[in-house]
């Protein structure tokens, strides 16, 4: 039987009352060997249920995270908030964590990823950082624009074989400080954290950049799938 991933999806700006989600999330799970279940987030949800109906968490992109979560206030640069979405994505990422069920994490969900497990974030890494380096490209999603480099001997190191790659980049916030018990695997060349994992043997890898826009013409992104979804068997198993 194939293993189940949960994807966590969310209302959308462009259709009120209408849940949203790329497809490309869908077909690269599928593509990899798993099946995507969505996880629509709901303040009403029952977590448990949801998490235990799957046997891997994807939280994608979106919006920005209430920095209230980290102890902050609103910057003027934050985006738009969605409290329901931060509120069900910390708690089912809370609760694989504390199971050491594999969770992966995108963009967004690698921010959160990070808020959940205690570090916090730049609210606008060009304010928090100073970088001139562009991480809202203006090119195609299955362009990779800028390069990163991968911590050797990290899990994301184990999975693409590579300690340099380009990727696509539509991000405004960064990790700052990244969580007790992850580490930062990757980083643009202007220090920006752009991959983390939890230490230990478990799978929780956030990228910030979108494998799934990049997985039909990037062999890395490709790895990247194939091994969450492999994980996720053998989770099963
Ligand atoms: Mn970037």
């Amino acid at each position: 039987m194939k293993p189940r991933i949960g994807v966590t999806c969310s209302l959308g700006d462009a259709s009120p009352g209408q849940y949203t989600l790329s497809a490309l999330y869908v077909k690269a799970i599928a593509a990899a060997g798993g099946v995507a279940v969505l996880l629509p987030c709901d303040e009403e949800a029952d977590v448990e249920a949801m998490a235990s109906s799957v046997d891997g968490l994807l939280v994608p992109g979106g919006g920005d995270i209430d920095p209230v979560y980290f102890g902050e206030e609103p910057r003027v640069e934050n985006g738009r908030i969605d409290p329901t979405a931060d509120a069900f994505e910390i708690a089912i990422i809370r609760r694989f964590l504390a199971q050491g069920r594999p969770v992966l994490g995108i963009c967004r969900g690698m921010q959160v990823l990070n808020v959940a497990a205690g570090g916090d974030l730049y609210q606008d890494l060009y304010q928090g950082t100073g970088t001139s380096l562009q991480h809202r490209q203006n090119a195609p999603g299955w362009h990779g624009t800028h390069e990163i480099q991968i911590e050797p001997g990290s899990l994301l190191h184990r999975i693409v074989e590579a300690e340099r790659l380009r990727v696509n980049s539509f991000h405004h916030q960064a990790v700052r400080r990244v969580a007790s018990g992850f580490i930062a695997s990757a980083k643009a060349n202007d220090g920006v954290i752009e991959a983390i994992e939890a230490r230990g043997p478990g799978f929780a890898l956030g990228v910030q950049w979108h494998p799934e826009r990049m997985v039909t013409r990037c062999q890395a992104s490709k790895k990247l799938f194939a091994a969450f979804v492999q994980a996720c068997r053998k989770k099963r198993a």
